[in-house]
């Protein structure tokens, strides 16, 4: 296949983590991949996202970087400016960039700055890219550009887990899970497919600070698989929506947690 017949998938927050796991698995699976991060240094491939590009490059795939803050009007519209001229085309827009709280504050003292820096990247920036990448998406579908394009959300089991030392957090996942609601229902007509994966406790960067509770916490019975989640686990299930293994399925959830939601006694 030529560079310019291979799908291509734009993946928020690749630069680490889970946005890295998917990255390199869409890339594995035969699509070029737009790698986003807030951060990103091209003198630096040892981490970050020119590490995910080389690693993409390593498995015989076309990836670039684009350095944008999902949070920002114009940092949005550039990056789907940037996919759009240099691939052409976005078949998956992966929404994974998401950050927690700098502190870990009870309710009852959190902070309003808190909720808005959280709010802003966690909802407010995948729920406005995907309206962009959404009106792209059906122009191009019209255009025969694209086949059948999709779009997935990465929420959390704190979309329907209480936290009460990072409510922000819990809000703008709660958010985004009515967010791939939202656009599963509008994009239906279009045969745009969305899906909410919502990943329990996954090994990383983000969790490293908590690895030890979490560790202490699954020896003890919270999961029914008993290890923290890899980002590959969360890949694994979007390469499969990816390859059109879930197309009957739009606008559902899929947890990515061992276990974790199972109510059990
Ligand atoms: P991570 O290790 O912190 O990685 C997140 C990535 O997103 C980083 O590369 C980060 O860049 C980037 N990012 C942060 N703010 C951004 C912004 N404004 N614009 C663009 N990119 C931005 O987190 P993760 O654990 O892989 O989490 C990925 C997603 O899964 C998040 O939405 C998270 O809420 C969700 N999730 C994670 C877990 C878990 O247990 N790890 C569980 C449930 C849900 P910098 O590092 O350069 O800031």
């Amino acid at each position: 296949m030529s560079k310019k017949q291979r799908p291509v998938a734009l993946v928020t927050g690749a630069g680490q983590g889970i946005g890295r796991g998917i990255a390199v698995r869409l890339a594995t699976d035969g699509y070029d991949v737009v790698i986003n991060d807030v951060v990103a240094d091209p003198a630096n491939t040892e981490t970050g996202a020119y590490e995910v590009k080389r690693a993409i490059e390593a498995v015989g795939g076309w990836a670039e970087v684009f350095r944008a803050d999902v949070a920002s009007a114009d940092g949005r519209k550039a990056m789907v400016g940037f996919a759009a001229d240099t691939f052409g085309r976005i078949d998956l827009l992966v929404n994974n960039a998401g950050i927690a709280p700098k502190e870990r504050k009870d309710i009852l003292e959190a902070t309003e700055e808190s909720f808005e820096r959280v709010m802003s990247i966690n909802l407010q920036g995948p729920y406005f890219l995907t309206q962009l990448v959404a009106n792209r998406m059906i122009a191009w579908l019209a255009e025969g550009k694209v086949v059948k394009p999709r779009i997935v959300f990465i929420s959390s089991i704190s979309a329907y887990t209480s936290s009460t030392f990072r409510g922000e957090y819990c809000i703008s996942k709660a958010g985004v899970s009515m967010a791939a609601k939202l656009y599963a229902d509008r994009l239906g007509e279009y045969g745009i497919g969305v899906l909410e994966i919502s990943p329990g406790i996954i090994a990383t960067p983000m969790t490293s600070t908590v690895k030890e509770k979490y560790d202490k916490l699954i020896a003890g019975g919270l999961l029914i698989t008993k290890r923290l989640g890899q980002p590959e686990d969360v890949a694994a299930v979007v390469s499969a929506f990816a390859q059109g293994y879930l197309d009957y399925s739009t606008g559902q959830r899929i947890e990515v947690g061992g276990g974790f939601g199972l109510r059990r006694l």
